[in-house]
Parts: structure tokens; C-alpha cells; sequence
């Protein structure tokens, strides 16, 4: 099977790569807000707005006269930012129809300028990239150094799709989109319910219980100083500079160990079950109660579902994701009796019916294994095949390229 991943690794960087890295991020922010700008101004004055293709046209005008040193850097970095300025819109017009439709709760996301405050940002490049044992070669760019050596795949097999380089409290990363070759092992595991919650980040219907990484509660207290810290600082002053570039660090941290924490979740739980049944959380509805919205928002269920999705298809597995309306919390693992009294603060299931009594969790886990036999319309199957779905392939200014499927999209974690 071909799957597309991507491969994310630090950057040992020399100032004079740095000050390289930061025009190419400047010339995507700058083309990006320019973007914008114009898409916005010609909808309003002709009720159509420009393409990536048609905008980037118009950018290469610009280079000959208002814009010159973009001539400095990789024509890739300002184009690739038009398209994610594209995909912005789409994404953005997409949950606008769907809000319409009442499906949507959250935030609209008008795509928004990119400041600097917010960190340099990163930039896409496509064409000639060469992985050697402790070096990547990019266009423009040349021969970077890597932090960490063997990472990067560097056989004839994989098909490099392109690379991003991006810019975190300080430190510069390089993710590689791949596609390559990946053989489907035998798996033989058992069949599981995962009850994703709020307690505990899952509980499994065989009685495992996975416990939560707490990473961001242990350290708000910490990031809450940091936080009023930068805002007693005087504003544009060296002080205020150094408290928010400690802030950037600290959150760095802690999204490094959720990632890892998820990753390894999720990718033991593909190897180890052949059939995963998990519920399909509403997610921007529940971030609506302020209790649950911390922990949701640290735990990830999104991300949850989006790696053991995509985990799945790699290993063998097969994700069952249960209708959102299936009360499986509610409802007694032993006779099915129905208990519509049960709140979110009450751990203990008591089944009236039967008498059994059972952790809240683990019931619901239990409910959620027995809808993997029961095939029911309100149950989505996702497969080997469907699960990695591949995005279609965007045709692009020269020559047909795949967007990559990005394990480390640009702001999954954010
Ligand atoms: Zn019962």
C-alpha cells in the first residue's frame, strides 16, 4: 500500500542558514498577506476572487518592481504559500456551508494575516530535495545539517513530495512529505472498545485504562506566571521579549509531549487490535462546557481519532466509529436497560435493572466493543482502504504534485 506521512526533525542551523530561513518564511508571510489582501479587495469590487495560479502570475509582475528581493529566495516559498492561502479559504467556505446546515459550532476561521509576534512561521519547498546521511540538500537553501541522524528516509523507494521548514521558539525544523511503500502486517489482535474521557484519557473495554497526560494541568500554573509575567512587562521593551520567548518554550515543551504521548497511544493500539470501536465525539460542541474544554483540549480527541484512523490502515486494524447519538455511556452492558439519569459526574454505572455495577468508563467501553458485531447503520466502518485516504491530487502550476497527507500538519496541535 502507498501511503504518504511525513517526517519532522530538527535542524542544526549556522546564522548565515538562519538568516536564509528567514527571508524564505518572510517571502511566504508577505505573499500570503498580499494574497489576502487582493483576494479580499477584488471579491468586494467584482464578486470573484483570484486563484493561487492567477495571483501568482501577478506576484512574478510584482517581483520586477515592488518587490525585488523576493528574487532572493526560492520561487517555491511564495507560491506555496498562495496555495495554503487557497486551502485556507476553502476550509473556511467549506464550514461556512456547513454551519448552514447546523453541522458546524465552532469558529468560522476567516483566514487571518500572518504577524511575526506570533513566531516566524514556515515556508514549503518543492523541486530537488536530497536526503544524505547528516545532511538535507534544498533548493535554494543548500546543504543543511541535521540534529539527529538516520531519521530522515534515504532510500531510492520513497518519493520526496516536498519539504517544510519551519520555525519554532528559536528552533528550526524540517518536515519531509513522503510517499512510500508500506507492507500491511497480519494482524490477529482483539477486538476493543475505546472509551475516550475525561477522567482518563481511555478506557478499553478488556479493563485497560489508559491514563491521562496531564502535561498541560502540571504546567499551567507555571504558564499562567509566564503569561502575566509578559503582560507586566513594558510593551516593545528587552524584557517583554526575553518573558515571551521563554512563554514560546514552555509551550513548546508541552506540545512535544502530548505528540509524543498521542503518537504512542495511538500506535500501540493499531499494532496490538485488529477492530477498534470508538465513539465519534462532537467535538466543537462539547469545547462549548467550560469544565470539559480543558481537558478535551488537552488531551486531543480529534487528533485521537485522526491518528488511530490513519494508524489503522498502516497496521492491519479497522476503526469503528460509533454514531455520536449511540448512548453508549447510558446505556447497561449487561441487559441494555437505558439509564437516562446518568450525569457526567457520576463514575459509577448502576445498572437498576440487572444490578450490576461497574465503572462509568469501562461500561461504556464494553457498549462500544459490542457495536463491532452489530453492524448497524449508525455505525461507520473505516477500513484499510478508506482509512488512509489519500488526498486528491492538486494540479499545480508546472507539473502535477500530490498534497502531502502531513502527520505534522502546520497547526494540528496548535
Ligand atoms: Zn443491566
Amino acid at each position: 500500500m502507498l501511503v504518504q506521512r511525513a517526517y519532522k526533525t530538527e535542524l542544526d542551523v549556522n546564522d548565515q542558514q538562519v538568516t536564509a530561513c528567514r527571508q524564505h518564511a518572510g517571502a511566504a508571510r508577505w505573499a500570503y498577506n498580499w494574497g489576502r489582501q487582493v483576494k479580499q479587495e477584488r471579491y468586494k469590487a467584482t464578486r470573484k476572487s483570484p486563484t493561487a495560479i492567477a495571483l501568482h502570475r501577478e506576484l512574478n509582475a510584482l517581483k520586477k518592481t515592488a518587490v525585488p528581493w523576493m528574487y532572493d529566495v526560492s520561487k517555491c516559498a511564495p507560491q506555496e504559500a498562495l496555495w495554503n492561502l487557497d486551502a485556507a479559504f476553502q476550509q473556511f467556505f467549506r464550514r461556512c456551508a456547513l454551519k448552514k446546515q447546523g453541522k458546524w459550532k465552532g469558529k468560522l476561521g476567516y483566514p487571518q494575516f500572518k504577524t511575526k509576534k506570533k513566531g516566524l512561521g514556515s515556508f514549503r519547498l518543492t523541486g530537488r530535495i536530497v536526503v544524505l546521511d547528516k545532511t538535507i540538500m534544498l533548493p535554494r537553501l543548500g546543504r543543511l545539517r541535521l540534529k539527529e541522524r538516520e531519521y530522515l528516509p534515504t532510500s531510492d523507494e520513497v518519493q520526496i513530495l516536498s519539504a517544510t521548514v519551519s520555525e519554532q521558539a528559536g528552533h528550526w525544523y524540517v518536515s519531509l512529505q513522503v510517499e512510500e511503500e508500506h507492507l500491511v502486517p497480519e494482524n490477529s489482535g482483539p477486538v476493543v472498545g475505546i472509551d475516550l474521557g475525561v477522567k482518563s484519557l481511555a478506557t478499553l473495554s478488556d479493563g485497560t485504562v489508559i491514563p491521562n497526560p496531564r502535561h498541560l494541568k502540571r504546567r499551567l500554573k507555571k504558564l499562567k506566571r509566564l503569561q502575566r509575567m509578559v503582560s507586566r512587562r513594558q510593551k516593545g521593551g528587552k524584557n517583554r521579549k526575553k518573558a515571551v520567548r521563554t512563554l514560546a518554550k514552555l509551550h513548546r515543551q508541552i506540545k512535544h509531549q502530548r505528540s509524543n504521548t498521542l503518537h504512542q497511544v495511538t500506535t500501540r493500539l493499531a499494532k496490538t487490535k485488529s477492530v477498534l470501536v470508538i465513539e465519534d465525539l462532537n467535538v466543537s460542541g462539547m469545547l462549548k462546557n467550560h469544565h470539559l474544554a480543558q481537558a478535551i483540549g488537552d488531551v486531543g480527541f480529534y487528533e485521537f481519532k485522526r491518528q488511530l484512523l490513519y494508524k489503522a490502515s498502516w497496521y492491519g486494524a479497522k476503526v469503528i466509529l460509533a454514531d455520536r447519538w449511540e448512548p453508549s455511556s447510558k446505556r447497561c452492558s449487561g441487559c441494555g436497560w437505558i439509564d437516562e439519569d446518568l450525569t457526567l459526574s457520576d463514575r459509577t454505572f448502576h445498572g437498576e435493572q440487572c444490578g450490576l455495577v461497574l465503572d462509568r468508563d469501562l461500561n461504556a467501553a464494553i457498549n462500544l466493543e459490542k457495536l463491532a458485531g452489530s453492524s448497524s447503520d449508525s455505525v461507520n466502518a473505516c477500513g484499510a482502504a478508506s482509512a488512509g485516504a489519500r488526498r486528491k491530487p492538486r494540479v499545480k502550476l508546472a507539473a502535477k504534485k500530490q498534497e502531502p497527507n502531513a502527520e505534522y500538519g502546520l497547526s494540528i496541535l496548535g
